[in-house]
C-alpha cells in the first residue's frame, strides 16, 4: 500500500529503531526525507539480519543510537534523485554496502576497503553528517547505516550500493546476498580464488562459513572441512558440500585438519572472530597456504601467532572485507548459481514478520537460526 508522501519532509515509514545500548528494536513510525540527488529510494520487501547489525546495536563498534539499522536490504526502487542513471522506478534490487569511489583503494578497484567505509556504513548519516530521518517528535534519528538502514519499510539508499536483480528472482531471499552470504562466498571466489582440487578449511559455520563452504564445493574444491562446536551446523555443512567436518568442543581442529589433507589444507577461513580460533586457522595451514580472516572481532583485539610458522613455510595471513566483492557484478552471479540449484543459501534461512525482529536476533545470537530474514514490505 502507498504510504503518505508528505511532500517536502518525506514520508511517513514504520522502522525498528535502536534507542540504546543493547536495544530492544522498537517499531516506531518515523518521517523519511526525500532522495537526493545521487540517492534512491527503495520500498523494502525484507531484509537480512546480520552479526553486525547486532555489534551496531550494541555498541561493540562505536555507532550513534537512536538508529535504524539492517544492512541486507532487498525491495523495489520506488523513486529516484535526479542524477540516477542505473535503476528506474520498479526495479528490484539489492542493497550493499557503499564505498566512496574516490579514496585509493576504490581507484585501485577495491572498493571493499575503502578508507571511508567506517563513516559510509557505521557513521549514522551520510557522509557530510545529515541523516534524513525524524521520529514522532520530531527528533533526528540516525540512518543510512550501510548507506541503506533496511529495518525499514522504505530506506534511502544510493546509487553506488544498489544491484540490480532479475525481475524474476525470489526478493524476498536475496538481501543477506549483500552482506553475509557474499563474505563467505566472495572470500573463497574473489579472494582465495580457491581452484578445482584444492583444500580449504572454514573455521565457524554460520552465516559466512557456510557460504563458504558452498562456494567451494561451486568451485571444485575437493577437500571442504567445516570446523565447528555445534553438531547441527556441521550436518548443515555436510549438506551444503563439506566433505569432513570436524566438532572442535570433541577434537583438536588443528591435528584434525593435519590428518585429513596430510599435511594441512591449502586455504583457511576463520569466520568466528575468536582469536584463538584464528591461531588454529594459521596453523592448519599447508606451506605457501593462505589464511584469510573474515571474522568480526572485538575492536582492539589481539591475536597471536607462531612467527617461525608462518616465516619459513611462507604462509600468508590476509584480511578479507565483504568477500572482496564488487557487488553489482558478483551478486547477478550468486543469483544465477541459486537458480542453477548450485548455491542454494536458502537452507541457511528463516522468515520472520517485522514485528518478530527481536525473535529474530535472539535466534540468531543463540545459533538456533543461522540467517533471519525479516519480511517487511
Ligand atoms: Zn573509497
Ligand atoms: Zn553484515
Amino acid at each position: 500500500m502507498e504510504t503518505t508522501d508528505t511532500s517536502k519532509s518525506g514520508r511517513e515509514i514504520k522502522a525498528a529503531v535502536v534507542r540504546e545500548k543493547g536495544g530492544p528494536f522498537q517499531l516506531e513510525t518515523l518521517t523519511l526525507g526525500k532522495p537526493r540527488a545521487d540517492e534512491v529510494l527503495v520500498k523494502i520487501v525484507a531484509t537480512g539480519m546480520c552479526h553486525t547489525d547486532m555489534v551496531a546495536r550494541d555498541k561493540v563498534y562505536d555507532v550513534p543510537h537512536p538508529i535504524i539499522l539492517g544492512h541486507e536490504g532487498a525491495g523495489i526502487v520506488e523513486s529516484v534523485g535526479e542524477d540516477v542513471r542505473e535503476v528506474v522506478p520498479g526495479d528490484p534490487v539489492v542493497l550493499s554496502y557503499l564505498p566512496c569511489g574516490k579514496c585509493s583503494p576504490c581507484l585501485l578497484g577495491q572498493p571493499f576497503h575503502c578508507v571511508n567505509t567506517y563513516p559510509l556504513c557505521f557513521g549514522g548519516a551520510r557522509l557530510d553528517g545529515s541523516t534524513a530521518t525524524t521520529d514522532a517528535d520530531g527528533n533526528p534519528v540516525h540512518d543510512h547505516f550501510f548507506a541503506q538502514s533496511s529495518f525499514g519499510t522504505f530506506a534511502l539508499a544510493n546509487e553506488g550500493n544498489v544491484v540490480k536483480v532479475p525481475k524474476d528472482a525470489p526478493l524476498e531471499l536475496l538481501g543477506p546476498l549483500g552482506c553475509g552470504i557474499q563474505t563467505g562466498a566472495g572470500a573463497v571466489m574473489n579472494s582465495l580464488r580457491v581452484g578445482a582440487g584444492k583444500s580449504l578449511v572454514v573455521f565457524g559455520a554460520g552465516a559466512v562459513g557456510l557460504s563458504a563452504v558452498m562456494a567451494a564445493r561451486v568451485v571444485g574444491a575437493t577437500t571442504i572441512i567445516a570446523a565447528d562446536v555445534v553438531p547441527s551446523r556441521l550436518e548443515l555443512a555436510k549438506e551444503l558440500g563439506a566433505t569432513h567436518v570436524i566438532n572442535s568442543k570433541e577434537e583438536d581442529p588443528v591435528e584434525a585438519v593435519k590428518k585429513i589433507t596430510d599435511g594441512g589444507a591449502d586455504y583457511s577461513l576463520e569466520a568466528t572472530g575468536i582469536p584463538a580460533v584464528l591461531r588454529q586457522a594459521i596453523e592448519a595451514i599447508d606451506v605457501l597456504g593462505i589464511c584469510g580472516i573474515v571474522g568480526a572481532a572485538p575492536l582492539g583485539a589481539d591475536g597471536s601467532f607462531d612467527i617461525n610458522d608462518v616465516m619459513i613455510p611462507g604462509k600468508t595471513i590476509r584480511g578479507i572485507l565483504q568477500g572482496a566483492s564488487i557487488p553489482k557484478i558478483f551478486i547477478p552471479r550468486l543469483v544465477e548459481l541459486h537458480t542453477q540449484g548450485r548455491f542454494p543459501f536458502d537452507k541457511l534461512v528463516k522468515f520472520y514478520d517485522f514485528d518478530q525482529i527481536n525473535q529474530a536476533a535472539e535466534d540468531s545470537e543463540n545459533g538456533t537460526t543461522i540467517k533471519p530474514i525479516i519480511r517487511i514490505g
